[in-house]
């Protein structure tokens, strides 16, 4: 099985559905509510292990009862929480009002997650032992810095998702083997709109980097092979959240089980595929049996 560490984040997502967001100083009325457990680092946890990687999570929640249920749906997935740790005060949250026209606004608080300052004891020796170790920026950027110099100590392979975009130290991105943002993140961190061109430039950086393009699939691109675009199966998406961390999830298992990287890229694709048909963050992670079937039957089609 595939090693995998995940450094990052725990949020409980909030979500209260409404006909129209409230203006300041109003009270409206919502329609339903839902309690989903997400945060990046969680998501691509459950993603690796539901798709068959042996997947410990570092980060912490709070000691509250989220703490408890983000904990528990971590492990229901079969991902390791030794190092996870419970820290003072709340788990983090998304506070999320999505309105009858589909857009939404979201208060993430950090909470627990803001405590991840660095790596505690532990933490270097698990991912001296892994394969791949999984990195996001909703932990503090030291945290991030932390765990991508250790990997790159001991020569484990290290896959950032720079999400939510933000400038980043050269000397993170120096630590990183493959880079996985999605368009918009590659245009700012790239300074440049189109993604071909994105790429180029952020090999400058990174030897490795695959821009997911939404319903477009992605496209990979390394200093010393030709770029490759890899289409998305065609489905009908109900709920796009956590569709990178699918493909991120998903990818990280194929790439340490030494399939190439055209394959690992359309069973990554699969994954995040069968993601977008269903609500929520964790909970739409997909299993590896679906995801193989999935494959086969994309692979198998005129697209192929
Ligand atoms: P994104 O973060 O929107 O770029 O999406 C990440 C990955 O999820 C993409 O590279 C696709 O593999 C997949 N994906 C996102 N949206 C869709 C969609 N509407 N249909 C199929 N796959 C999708």
């Amino acid at each position: 099985m595939t090693g995998i560490a995940v450094l990052g984040s725990t949020n409980m997502d909030l979500v209260a559905y409404v006909a129209r967001a409230p203006k300041r100083g109003e009270t409206v009325t919502g329609r339903d509510f839902h309690t989903i457990p997400g945060g990046k680092g969680a998501n691509q946890a459950v993603a690796a292990a539901r798709a068959g990687g042996d997947v410990s999570m570092i980060g912490a929640v709070g000691a509250d009862d989220f703490g408890s249920l983000l904990r528990r749906t971590l492990e229901s997935s079969g991902v390791d929480t030794d190092l996870l740790r419970t820290a003072e005060g709340p788990s983090g949250t998304a506070h999320i009002v999505v309105d009858d026209e589909g857009g939404n606004s979201i208060v993430v608080v950090p909470g627990a997650n803001g405590h991840v300052t660095s790596l505690a004891p532990g933490d270097e020796t698990l991912i001296a032992s892994v394969d791949t170790l999984l990195l996001q920026l909703e932990l503090p950027l030291s945290a991030v810095l932390d765990g991508a110099e250790a990997a790159r100590r001991h020569g484990v392979r290290t896959v950032l998702t720079p999400a939510p975009a933000q400038p980043l130290p050269p000397e993170l991105l120096a630590a990183v083997d493959l880079l996985i943002p999605n368009e918009h993140e590659a245009a700012a961190l790239a300074g440049v709109f189109d993604p071909p061109a994105a790429a180029q430039e952020l090999l400058r950086q990174v030897p490795e980097v695959v821009i997911t393009l939404g319903s477009a699939g992605c496209l990979y691109a390394a200093r010393d092979t030709p770029p490759l675009t890899v289409p998305a199966p065609r489905v009908t998406a109900v709920d796009t959240t956590a569709a990178g961390d699918a493909f991120v999830g998903a990818l990280a298992v194929a790439l340490g089980e030494g399939r190439p990287m055209r394959e690992a890229l359309a069973w990554a694709s699969a994954a995040a595929a069968l993601c977008v048909q269903r609500p929520g963050a964790s909970p739409s992670m997909p299993y590896r049996p679906e995801i193989d079937a999935a494959y086969a039957s994309h692979t198998a089609g005129p697209r192929s």
